[in-house]
């Protein structure tokens, strides 16, 4: 229970939220900052890597334009043969539901198709080259066997006439072949009668394309891009740059990746790569390329951990500073407290050093005289308590203690003393004839004289009314008979002057002398007092000794 309680309050203590201030303070302000110079360092290197990308997407771009093109003009040269169009009139010519079934067996067709093959094997890219109808039905094609194999073509290819003369198709995926392919394909122009009836098209390889998705073509930066060409009405990747298939072909890309968001990715093999697609203009496709992450924000991971570091720092320095700050609070803070703690239980002669001129050397000084008052009142306290307001002597209570004292001493060291019991004679009549007041100067006079005549190791003491008591250490007979006659004559030969008169008093002393045989401290007051008893019967003015057994 108790260790609790102390231990709740080890938690609360102004050390310890101290420490958890200056921590914070130091921790919230520095990480804050941290964070703002990254996200504005994350934000300008990812600024840098989009522009690195789109840059590259634009020369690609240009580079696929011209590769089409290239293939456009080729078929626009081989649509002007003279075999194509005779061949083509040929077959328009026919009746619409006969042609279909007879189109293979028209010699013209047969002497197209073989010019087709021709062409077809002048260019490694090409896998085949068609005469197709408006629906896409093949009206010849420069492989015979290969007649009814599938093959894409574009819905809209109309419209992409209508814009610029040619058309392609999507990209598409060939298993006989293992490559990826599209069909691209010209109107064939006829007459005014026939136009676009039929297109020529060819069939043909994207790896033409491959050595333009070489990264390395591109800047400094480019060898460790990955790139793919990206189909960006289905997200569908079709063909990818050197080592780009390994690591970007688990990725999938939504139809809509167009919108030149730089983008982290996760492929198959959980490896972060920060990627782009890139939409070309004029064409449905376009560029995704990625980097490695790590490449990437080398720079950013590499602040964030110099962040961290100078956090940690900053965060050590300020616990030490902490530390000593409240060290210096909380060592003279104990001090005080265990000063408290002294004074609390009765030690008044606490003081505690002050090093300082500021607040704790203040409150150390304020402490220690509070300490020193306390010390001055208690000692007040304590005069009070023991002495005679009107003679200043040790009053009753105290003379009894002193007085079991010296019997306690005497028990045990065998040193012997003797008590004086003085009265003053006939001070009745005194207060009768001077009054009070002057009955009042005459004991404080008299008290004086007693005083005056004892030695330091002697108490003289009021014992009660006009009676006193003197203890006489270390005296025996003798030595206690002389010095009460000494202070009797004292009291004798004194005027005591009150209100311009003159008053002359006398006293009487008996003596007791401590006796071995004395059960307790009393036996000796009343052996003195035995002795003043017998001073008085004899005529007063004297002093009486009364011996052990004489009572
Ligand atoms: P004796 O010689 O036998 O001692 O005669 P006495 O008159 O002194 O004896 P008694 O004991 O009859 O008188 C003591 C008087 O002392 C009585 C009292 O009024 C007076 N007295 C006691 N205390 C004080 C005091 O403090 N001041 C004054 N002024 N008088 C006191
Ligand atoms: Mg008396
Ligand atoms: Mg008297």
């Amino acid at each position: 229970m108790d260790k609790r309680k102390n231990k709740h309050r080890y938690l609360l203590s102004i050390r310890n939220r101290i420490f958890v201030f200056a921590i914070l303070v130091t921790a919230i302000p520095s990480l804050s900052m941290g964070l703002l110079l990254q996200n504005m360092l994350q934000t300008t290197l990812e600024e840098k890597v989009k522009q690195k990308f789109v840059d590259s997407a634009q020369i690609m771009e240009r580079e696929i334009s011209l590769w089409l093109k290239k293939r456009v003009y080729d078929l626009t040269v081989f649509s002007n043969a003279s075999i194509v169009s005779d061949a083509v009139t040929a077959y328009l010519k026919m009746p619409e539901k006969k042609a279909d079934g007879i189109k293979n067996r028209l010699p013209t067709i047969k002497i197209l198709e073989t010019y087709l093959s021709t062409l077809q094997h002048q260019f490694k890219d090409y896998v085949r080259i068609f005469v197709l109808s408006r629906t896409g039905a093949v009206i010849a094609s420069s492989e015979s066997g290969g007649r009814d194999r599938p093959f894409v073509f574009p819905d809209d290819y109309t419209e992409q006439i209508s814009d610029r003369q040619w058309f392609k198709g999507p990209a598409y995926f060939d298993s006989r072949d293992k490559s990826s392919l599209i069909l691209i394909g010209v109107p064939l122009f006829l007459d005014q009668l026939y136009e676009y009836e039929t297109l020529l098209a060819i069939e043909v390889r994207l790896t033409g394309l491959l050595p333009l998705l070489d990264p390395a073509k591109f800047g400094d930066s480019g060898d460790w891009t990955y790139e793919s060409l990206v189909d960006v009405d289905t997200g569908r990747q079709f063909l990818y740059g050197r080592g780009g298939k390994k690591v970007l072909n688990e990725i999938t890309l939504s139809p809509l990746a167009g919108r030149h968001m730089l983008r982290e990715y996760v492929n198959g093999a959980g490896e972060r790569l920060m990627g782009l697609v890139v939409p070309f203009r004029e064409l449905s496709w376009g560029l995704f390329i990625a980097e490695d992450y790590e490449k990437t924000f080398s720079g950013l991971i590499h602040a964030r951990h110099r962040n961290i570091m100078i956090v940690c720092c900053f965060s050590v320095f300020m616990a030490i500073v902490a530390y000593l700050l409240t060290r210096q609070i909380m060592v003279p803070l104990s001090a005080l407290t265990r000063g408290a703690e002294r004074v609390a239980e009765g030690d008044l002669d606490v003081r505690l050093p002050v090093h300082r001129n500021d607040e704790i050397g203040f409150a150390t000084n304020v402490f220690n005289e509070m300490v020193a008052k306390l010390k001055l009142s208690q000692a007040k306290l304590e005069q009070l308590a023991t002495t005679d307001p009107l003679t200043g002597l040790n009053n009753r209570k105290r003379l009894m203690s002193i007085l079991r004292d010296h019997y306690a001493y005497y028990r045990r060291y065998k040193t012997e003393f003797s008590v004086l019991m003085l009265d003053v004679d006939h001070f009745k009549a005194v207060n009768d004839t001077y009054g009070h007041q002057a009955g009042d100067t005459v004991l404080k006079q008299v008290a004086e004289i007693f005083s005056e005549n004892l030695r330091n190791v002697d108490a003289a003491g009021r014992y009660g009314g006009e009676e006193f008591l003197v203890i006489l250490a270390e005296s025996g007979e003798e030595e206690s008979i002389q010095a009460a006659e000494r202070i009797r004559k004292a009291v004798s030969s004194h005027t005591v002057i009150h209100d311009a008169r003159e008053i002359q008093v006398n006293i009487s002393i008996g003596i007791g002398r401590i006796h071995k045989q004395d059960p307790d401290e009393q036996k000796i007051v009343g052996r003195a007092d035995m002795a003043l008893y017998r001073a008085k019967e004899e005529g007063r003015n004297r002093v009486v000794y009364q011996a052990a057994g004489e009572q």
